[in-house]
């Protein structure tokens, strides 16, 4: 059995693809095609030519001394922040839209939340010379100004989105009914593991290369290639799924993720989809979401607008179904908290989203011996004004 998906779209009983009919063709094509498109040799040199010069790569395992003492453990931190653009994003959208040249579409479609999804979609349509159209709920924009700039100056064309709670939910639903008007030309690039098969697993695989580098990275330093806990945040589940993609059937490893408590999960203004989600379909898949008795989406809470989300994907789901993950709620004060230790200890400011993967670092018991790697997602220059106000309310 692995913890991988199926032939079929599927993690256990999660995943799947639930899309209207006028979609069905380029879901079709789309699961036809992206493994072999993603095991030729023409996108492999061009992928890896791409991540190790454009975005950065390898990025560095840093050996977090201070961090280590406090917590004791040996920690290790997988340095995505350090990627152009800030953040893993980019690894999935130079993978994404070498896919979609290869499919011969014109035009490129995104949805995003804090705006990171959508700057390293524009950043790559910018690259490529593809017409970039993003989706981004109206409060998001408010609240994410820089990054809509940052957008607009690459070229791409940022759709205010005015319906529902106005965030991440919203502008996702907006481009999937921009992707039923134009599903002939135009490619959808979704920023993490959810969406219809076979999103979660392509985007999976397309960040797998963080797994693939600590194996080496570890081998490199401690002289063995597996640690004994991974840890990372999930939002939809894309940095955590490619932290752990290589070592998912591996059961030496244990694997710790962290999702959004917000207020705490009691209070109902969370967005702890594994602590209180229940099985429904969302934007195209099966998996938990947070919804209301009767199957109404329920509003999220997070002070993270990248971990902002009704929903997780269903390798993720399936994880927790199967307790191959431990899932923890860590809250917003935990994480500002953890984001200042981190600042402090180590001089690295982390994004609003990695802290909560510090965040759970109190709630753990180490022993001295074990190796831990957690993932910093991104950096934290676009939440610096977050930090600041945090401790003035
Ligand atoms: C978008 C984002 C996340 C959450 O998305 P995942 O798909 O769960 O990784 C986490 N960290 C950062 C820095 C992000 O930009």
């Amino acid at each position: 059995m692995s913890y991988l998906v199926d032939q079929y779209g599927y993690y256990g009983e999660f995943g799947g693809a639930y899309v209207p009919e006028i979609l069905h063709k380029c879901v079709e094509d789309l699961q036809k095609e992206y493994l072999k498109v993603i095991e030729s040799e023409a996108f492999q040199s061009e992928y890896r030519a791409l991540l190790r010069d454009y975005v950065g790569r390898p990025s560095p395992l840093y050996y977090a001394s201070r961090l280590s003492e406090k917590y004791g453990a040996k920690i290790y931190l997988k340095r995505e922040d350090l990627n152009h653009t800030g953040a893993h994003k980019i690894n999935n959208t130079v993978g994404q839209i070498l896919i979609a040249r290869h499919m011969g579409k014109k035009r490129i479609i995104a949805e995003t939340g804090a705006g990171q999804h959508g700057v390293a979609t524009a950043t790559v349509c910018a690259l490529m010379n593809m017409e970039c159209v993003v989706y981004m709920g109206a409060t998001d924009v408010k609240r994410q100004h820089i990054n809509v700039e940052k957008m607009k100056m690459l070229g791409a064309t940022v759709v205010p989105v005015e319906s529902g709670n106005k965030t991440l939910k919203d502008a996702t639903n907006e481009a999937i009914r921009d992707w039923c008007c134009h599903p002939a030309d135009t490619f959808y690039i979704i920023g993490s593991t959810v969406g219809p098969h076979p999103y979660p697993d392509m985007v999976a695989r397309l960040q797998s290369v963080i797994s693939e580098e600590i194996k080496w990275q570890l081998q490199e330093k401690i002289g063995r290639d597996y640690p004994d806990y991974l840890m990372a945040c999930v939002g939809g589940g894309s940095n955590a799924g490619g932290t752990i993609y290589h070592y998912i059937d591996d059961e030496r490893v244990k694997i710790v993720l962290s999702e959004a408590g917000g207020l705490g999960v009691e209070t109902g203004k969370t967005a702890a989809t594994i602590a209180l989600g229940k099985v429904g379909i969302l934007h195209g898949a099966k998996s938990y979401v947070i919804q209301s008795e009767d199957g109404q989406i329920e509003e999220p809470y997070s002070i993270s607008a990248g971990l902002d989300y009704p929903g997780i994907g269903p390798m993720h789901a399936n994880m927790a179904a199967k307790a191959r993950a431990t899932v923890l709620s860590v809250n917003d004060d935990e994480a500002i908290a953890a984001a200042y230790e981190l600042t402090r200890l180590e001089g690295i400011i982390p994004a609003l989203e990695s802290a909560h993967a510090l965040g759970a670092l109190p709630k753990m018991q180490f022993k001295p011996e074990d190796i831990v790697v957690l993932t910093v997602s991104g950096r934290g220059d676009k939440d610096i004004e977050t930090y600041l106000n945090y401790y003035k309310k």
